[in-house]
C-alpha cells in the first residue's frame, strides 16, 4: 500500500496537480490540513483532494478559521486578508466538507494532526523542546503533522532516552523509522524552508525502506499571476518563489 501524505496544500492548484504527477501511482492520500488560505484556488484545491482515493484529511487552523472556530484576529494582517477573501469565494458545499473534516486521526501506526498531537489544530513544533513535549500526547509509532511548513522529522534518541533529535530528510533517499517519530511532510502549497519546491511524502508498507521524501518544482508564476488577480496579498505571491 503506497500512502501520499500532504499537508499545507494553501489553495495553490498548480503545486498540488504537480504532486499528484509526481507521487503516482499511490493508493491512498492522507492531509494533514489547510487546504485553504493564501492561495487563489480554494474550491479548486477542495474539490481535487476529496475525490483523492482512499483520502482521509484532518483540518488545519486556516481551515477553522473559515468555519468560524477560531478568531481571525490570532492570524497577521495578511493571513486575515486572505482569510476575507476566502469567505467570499468557498463555496457551501466546500465549507460543509471542510466542516466534517476531524481535529485527529489514527490510521495503523499513524496518528494524524496539523499542529501537533497535543493541541492539533494551532501548536508549532518548531524545536526539540516542543517535539519533546509532544512525544507522551500520541500512542502511535508515528504522527504526522504539517502547520511549521519545514520537512523535519522529531525521533526519540536510542541514545540519550527520553531526548529527542531532529533530521532533516534527505530528498529522494528512502529510508526507514523505527522509532517514535513525529514527522512533518512540508508544504505543497507554501514551502517555508527556503526552498520553493512543493513537498511531500510517501509510505510504502510493503518497502524495507517505507519513507521517500520528495521535492517537485511546479509553476510558480502561473500561481503568482493568479494571487494577483485575485487581488490577494502582494506578499502570498512574493514568497512563492524563494520559499519563505
Ligand atoms: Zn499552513
Amino acid at each position: 500500500m503506497r500512502t501520499l501524505i500532504l499537508s499545507d496544500v494553501h489553495a495553490n492548484l498548480t503545486a498540488l496537480q504537480t504532486v499528484l504527477e509526481d507521487a503516482a501511482p499511490f493508493d491512498r492520500v492522507w492531509c494533514l490540513g489547510d487546504i485553504v488560505g493564501y492561495g487563489p484556488d480554494p474550491n479548486e484545491c477542495i474539490e481535487t483532494i476529496k475525490e483523492l482515493p482512499g483520502i482521509r484529511c484532518v483540518r488545519g487552523n486556516h481551515d477553522a478559521a473559515i468555519l468560524g472556530e477560531i478568531d481571525v484576529a490570532a492570524f497577521n494582517d495578511e493571513a486575515r486578508a486572505s482569510l476575507a477573501w476566502l469567505d467570499t469565494q468557498l463555496l457551501p458545499e466546500n465549507r460543509a466538507w471542510l466542516n466534517e473534516r476531524p481535529e485527529r486521526l489514527i490510521m495503523e501506526d499513524f496518528t494524524l494532526a496539523h499542529g501537533s498531537p497535543r493541541s492539533p489544530v494551532w501548536e508549532y513544533i518548531m524545536d526539540i523542546a516542543i517535539a519533546r513535549e509532544n512525544m507522551s500526547h500520541f500512542d502511535t509509532l508515528y504522527c504526522l503533522i504539517g502547520h511549521t511548513h519545514i520537512p523535519s522529522i522529531f525521533t526519540m534518541d536510542a541514545a540519550a532516552p527520553g531526548a529527542t533529535r531532529l533530521y532533516l530528510m534527505p530528498p529522494g533517499e528512502p529510508f526507514a523509522l523505527n522509532r517514535k517519530s513525529i514527522i512533518n511532510p512540508g508544504s505543497v502549497g507554501q514551502p517555508r524552508d527556503h526552498n520553493p519546491l512543493s513537498s511531500y511524502l510517501i509510505h510504502d508498507d510493503g518497502a524495507d525502506l517505507p519513507f521517500e521524501y520528495h521535492r517537485v518544482a511546479y509553476d510558480v508564476e502561473q500561481v503568482q499571476l493568479r494571487i494577483l488577480e485575485a487581488g490577494l496579498p502582494q506578499r502570498h505571491a512574493a514568497r512563492l518563489r524563494d520559499g519563505w
